[in-house]
């Protein structure tokens, strides 16, 4: 490619000469950085994400986002072999999508199923599905403001599943956290159980505990976490688990901690969903290998 600018900056006293060939070098770089720069996956493997949807009448962009934040909550450590990513069903209110049973880590967009909200798969074709379907399911029916639920067991929020101590909103990322977290102790209503939400009363029990909230809590299990879009739950699921380490540590610390108050939470909850795309492009990029 002739570049004028180049031309004239080689005739040039030879520390312009250089500037010149600087400028050179790098627009071939640019060149073949944009041939590099086509869609494609970060590692050798096939893409996790695809162009064409799976599910009749769903964007593939949704399905991606699904596949997206079951991967990125994967390699956070918020998800590990168990644990899940669903979205409610854009044109059905009465059905929702997730994967079928498989380790977050490994989803792709062809895992991604459509279910209605008693946790029956519309069109199984023989794949297995979650147990703990009847989280999303019963999450969806209570909350019709609800586009997404993650369910989790990450490591950070356990202990505060089990404690006295209310986890609380430590900084602005995690602001949903200072409207409150309930903990829902499946003891209360269904005695020793092995603590899986297996069936649909159990959901129904769980989605009562989390009430208008975005996020309850788990006695010796894990969490939840809603929002009106994918990006969002998936944002609370993994800043809900940084807030519990944090708090962990502050805790630590000794002395008492000062945590955001119930209107700072609110103003900073705000915010986040407006900028919440800065985040998921970077984090789709770590996925897909481009950010979008
Ligand atoms: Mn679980």
């Amino acid at each position: 490619m002739t570049h004028p600018n180049i031309v004239q900056k080689s005739v040039r006293p030879e520390h312009r000469w250089r500037l010149g060939l600087v400028a050179a070098v790098a627009t071939l770089l640019g060149v073949g950085g944009a041939a590099a720069q086509s869609p494609g996956p970060a590692s050798p493997t096939a893409s996790p994400t695809a162009s064409t949807s799976p599910i009749a009448g769903v964007d593939a962009a949704l399905v991606n986002d699904i596949v997206i934040g079951s991967r990125i909550l994967a390699e956070f450590g918020v998800l590990d072999g168990f644990g899940h990513v669903s979205a409610r069903h854009p044109t059905d209110p009465n059905r929702f999508l997730m994967a079928r049973s498989l380790a977050p880590a490994l989803v792709t967009s062809d895992d991604i199923m459509e279910f209605d909200l008693d946790g029956n798969p519309v069109d199984a074709r023989g794949r297995a599905v979650f147990l703990e379907r009847f989280i999303h399911g019963e999450v969806y029916r209570a909350r019709p403001d609800v586009r997404s639920v993650v369910h989790t067991h990450s490591p950070g929020v356990i202990p505060f599943s089990v404690s006295k101590v209310p986890l609380q909103a430590m900084y602005h990322n995690p602001a949903f956290l200072a409207a409150g977290v309930p903990i829902f102790d499946i003891r209360d209503k269904f005695g020793a159980t092995d603590m899986l939400v297996r069936n649909a009363a159990i959901g129904k029990a769980l989605a009562d505990s989390l009430g208008d909230k975005s996020v309850v809590l788990m006695r010796g299990h894990g969490d939840v976490t809603v929002g009106p879009s994918i990006k969002a739950a998936v944002f609370r699921a993994y800043y809900t688990d940084v807030n519990a380490r944090l708090q962990s540590q502050a805790i630590a610390l000794g002395g008492d901690p000062t945590y955001l108050t119930v209107e700072e939470g609110a103003k900073a909850d705000a915010t986040n969903l407006v900028v919440i795309d800065r985040i998921w492009n970077l984090w789709s990029m770590k996925i897909v290998g481009a950010s979008r």
